[in-house]
């Protein structure tokens, strides 16, 4: 077929707007939109046959306005679609910061929709109908879980640090323990954070030990805080040494400084408790006499993105009239969420059995084993997936994640696929790209594992939804058909 023809056969624009299966697509997109699309899909033709010269039999197929509709439906879904979606995670780390960190709760969720949906008092006193302040929703709520005199919300964690150490020590040293010069996530490096914030960095003792005595020596005039920072993301075990934070805090105060501690997760539930991890809670931090203290409201927490600053009221009150706290302040969406979070915490059973990242960290092995069976059990009665898939349960352990307690591997318990027809690694990328709910899991030992733990209620009929999808695929693979 020449050039002239083929083009002559293609469909006008308005003739596909026209056909009946239009009409679905015009209820969900605008008009605008889908015109424009059709459009695209024959001008995608047109320069299609300039580049490949298809045979008769393609640009008939192809050329249908049945076809072009079906291109066109493509382009507008994709271009409306959003691109920051859900996934599954079965990865086993509970705080991803790669998935989102801490699910929500449904209070939370609840909390966000409500205030989001219209007005609300963020900035208002309703009893005195004059202008309030943000802070307000959660200071006191903060206060009487922790056991501090004032607080504070800014945008993260990272900012809540940078926000301190300026208001604080901007233009004086800081003392930190060489052992404690963490890294965390990439972009957060406590001696780069010093340096932007004004701070000078004065290291004190070794990587493995420091006394109480380093710290004494290394202060002097310039001096105007000591730092504490914990080593979320690494353990140094063995011959190590760090002064209680109480002598700390005791030395401080008698050079007339503040203890600022970056607690990094910080925990209002006592995980300890619950056998996992050797941190103490925020409360403790607070009751050791810390002056400051912040840590993430998106981390062992399970709230919204966040950096809760606590301490003393003098030192608040300083933060609070920092420009730059206007600069990190935190949205109403945020702070809902928080007030939620924060709630659900003031009874140790409602945050295991309301907060997702709580109720995760604290499941039981024997329920994260049953529904590891039950989920088994539901696949196997699909012979697209059995056909497909190699399946068994096996015991494994899951993170606890967001740099927080690394060493701590929980037991659980996963889901092993192994596909008849593709390589593990194909496996895994198909599972990823799930056009309904993509599916994250880990490689182990050649196969492909999907950590119950993380799975959220609910989310069982998506796993098994989305495995069918990948199973048709790669059962095509089985047979001698190129699958990919
Ligand atoms: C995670 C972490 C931060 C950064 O907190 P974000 O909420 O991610 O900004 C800072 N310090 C420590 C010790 C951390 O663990």
């Amino acid at each position: 077929m020449d050039k002239q023809t083929a083009f002559r056969n293609l469909p006008a624009v308005h003739k596909v707007l026209g056909l009946p299966e239009t009409q679905e697509l015009l209820g969900e997109f605008p008009f605008s939109s889908v015109s424009s699309a059709v459009s695209t899909a024959i001008e995608q033709l047109r320069q299609s046959f300039a580049e490949n010269r298809p045979s008769d039999a393609w640009w008939e197929e192809h050329s249908r306005p049945e076809a072009i509709l079906e291109q066109a439906q493509k382009i507008v879904q994709q271009r409306f679609a959003q691109h920051l979606r859900p996934v599954l995670n079965l990865t086993g780390v509970v705080i991803h910061t790669n998935l989102g960190r801490a699910p929500l709760s449904e209070r939370a969720l609840r909390a966000v929709e409500r205030v989001a949906r219209g007005y609300s008092n963020l900035e208002y006193d309703l009893p005195g109908g004059k202008r309030g302040s943000r802070h307000v929703h959660v200071e006191q709520r903060i206060c009487e879980l922790t056991g501090a005199e004032a607080a504070l919300v800014v945008n993260n964690n990272a900012a809540a640090v940078f926000l301190v150490l300026r208001e604080l020590a901007k233009g004086g040293d800081g003392v930190v323990s060489r052992g404690q010069l963490v890294e965390i996530g990439g972009s957060f490096r406590v001696p780069e954070i010093m340096r932007e914030s004004g701070v000078e960095l004065v290291e004190v003792g070794t990587t493995n030990k420091t006394k109480l005595a380093d710290y004494e020596n290394a202060i002097s005039e310039r001096t105007k805080l000591i730092l504490k920072v914990h080593t979320s993301n690494f353990r140094i075990v063995g011959f190590t040494e760090q002064p209680a934070l109480d002598q700390l805090v005791e030395l401080a105060h008698s050079h007339d400084l503040p203890v600022f501690e970056d607690l990094g997760s910080g925990a209002l539930f006592d995980y300890m408790t619950h056998g996992i991890g050797d941190d103490p809670t925020i409360q403790g931090s607070v009751a050791a006499g810390v002056d400051v203290l912040s840590f993430s409201g998106d981390k062992l927490l399970g709230g919204a993105q966040a950096g809760i600053i606590v301490g003393k009221k003098r030192y608040i009150d300083r933060l609070k009239k920092n420009q730059l706290t206007r600069a990190l302040r935190v949205d109403k969406m945020t702070l809902a969420a928080l007030e939620a979070t924060l709630i659900a915490h003031l009874d140790e059973d409602l945050a295991r059995t309301e907060v997702p990242v709580v109720r995760m960290l604290t499941e039981p092995e024997a329920a994260i084993h049953t529904r590891c069976l039950q989920i088994l059990n539901d696949l196997e009665t699909d012979q697209g997936i059995t056909r497909a898939f190699d399946l068994d349960c096996a015991r494994e352990g899951s993170a606890v994640g967001g740099g927080a307690l690394p060493l701590e591997s929980l037991p659980s318990w996963v889901i092993r696929l192994r596909s008849r027809s593709t390589p593990v690694q194909v496996l895994f990328t198909d599972l990823r790209q799930v056009p309904s709910l993509p599916i994250v899991g880990r490689i182990v030992d050649d196969m492909v594992v999907l950590d119950v733990r993380t799975l959220l209620p609910g989310q069982e009929p998506l796993l098994t939804q989305g495995l069918r999808q990948v199973a048709v695929v790669h059962a095509h693979g089985s047979e001698g058909d190129v699958a990919h």
